[in-house]
């Protein structure tokens, strides 16, 4: 198997169409074979931070390096990278086997490496079957298969990945995704993926990148930045359901709820004196007679072997997660076990 040699450093990269700031000053570096995930909400800069890696956007200022070349000013076709679009971008009027030589025809590659190429592609993602179909004849999982097949036969350096699920329905897209964990493994190969997928990012990423207003909010391995978010913004972005956030205050040692949310008080860990928003996941609750919450179920999720049961803290509205079965109307004594604090102004994470 081949092993293609990459890493990809990003210093300081600005971009502006006319007064809008959509990148401001990315920092980034993916070691060779590291996959690093992309993601934050929808038009925070990651497609364009993308596609200024690929060179199909030139940066107002900065330096992209691949390996140890700059390439901020070549071509796309000159930095070696491959990328994979969610739309797949298969040439409709070719077979799976021509769409899969086309890149590599393209650069007048001996036709026995081809060949060699499309069988290893062929068989590292199961198109045996497929490869004298037309892309119409093939289901949207087939697809995508066909176009990260196309970007391996041409073992780039990086592979770029713009959101290459966000079009496959809810199954399918669990499937691929293992498929793509898996390829990484397999190619060993250094990769920047996409998505706005907060489960999509968690589990595919050897770093996570979360980006919001076209700046990098935290970066990390996935587990930390869900067990240490930096930011209220963070926090709030990575966990299914979102963590909750209450408003109040820190006395000596104490949570003090404001006088909206009903008389919550919570011993906290911390130093930290004065106003902040407490943040507590639905996971991170134990039903408790000694409990600080008091929850008037509204609605409950069931999801078979756990519930998400909502309900209103005053006007916040506040998941748990439980694994007893629980109904509307009942009313739920919760222990918080685990808890966040950060500045309501700035959103920055308190010392504790
Ligand atoms: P994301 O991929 O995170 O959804 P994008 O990178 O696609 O975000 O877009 C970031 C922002 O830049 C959006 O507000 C979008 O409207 C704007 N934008 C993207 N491309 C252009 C363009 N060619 N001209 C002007 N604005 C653009």
């Amino acid at each position: 198997m081949f092993r293609p040699v990459g890493s990809l450093r990003l210093e300081d990269i600005r971009k502006s169409y006319g007064q809008t700031h959509i990148l401001q000053g990315i920092d980034l570096q993916a070691e060779d074979g590291e996959l690093v995930v992309l993601v934050g909400p929808s038009g925070c800069g990651k497609s364009t931070l993308l596609r200024t890696i690929a060179g199909l956007e030139t940066p107002d200022s900065g330096t992209i390096h691949i390996g140890d070349r700059d390439v901020t000013r070549l071509e796309p076709k000159d930095r070696d990278v491959a990328m994979v679009f969610q739309s797949y971008a298969l040439y409709p009027h070719l077979t799976v086997r021509k769409n899969l030589a086309f890149g590599l025809e393209l650069r007048s590659t001996p036709a026995e490496v081809v060949d060699a190429r499309i069988r290893e592609v062929s068989a590292m993602l199961g198109l045996d079957a497929l490869l004298d179909r037309y892309p119409r004849q093939l289901s949207g999982g087939q697809r995508q298969r066909v176009a990260m097949g196309r970007a391996i036969a041409r073992r780039p350096t990086l592979f770029l990945f713009d959101e290459p699920l966000s079009n496959l329905d809810a199954a399918l897209r669990n499937e691929v995704r293992v498929e793509v964990k898996k390829l990484h493994a397999q190619l060993g190969a250094t990769m920047v993926y996409v998505t706005h997928d907060q489960v999509e990012a968690m589990t595919l990423a050897d770093t996570l990148v979360v980006l919001n207003g076209g700046q990098i909010e935290q970066k990390g391995a996935p587990l930390d930045l869900y067990a240490t978010p930096e930011t209220r913004f963070v926090a709030g972005f990575m966990g299914t359901p979102a963590m909750n956030f209450l408003a109040g205050e820190v006395r000596e040692g104490t949570f003090v709820a404001e006088a909206g949310v009903g008389g919550i008080e919570a011993r906290v860990d911390t130093a930290h004196e004065g106003p902040v928003v407490l943040g507590v996941r639905p996971h991170d609750l134990a039903v408790d007679d000694a409990g600080e919450i008091e929850l008037h179920v509204e609605v409950v999720e069931a999801m078979g072997f756990e519930s998400y049961a909502h309900g209103s803290l005053g006007d916040v509205h506040f998941i748990a997660r439980v694994e007893a079965r629980v109904a509307r109307g009942d009313v739920l004594r919760l222990k918080i076990l685990r808890s966040h604090l950060f500045d309501p102004d700035s959103g920055a994470r308190c010392a504790r």
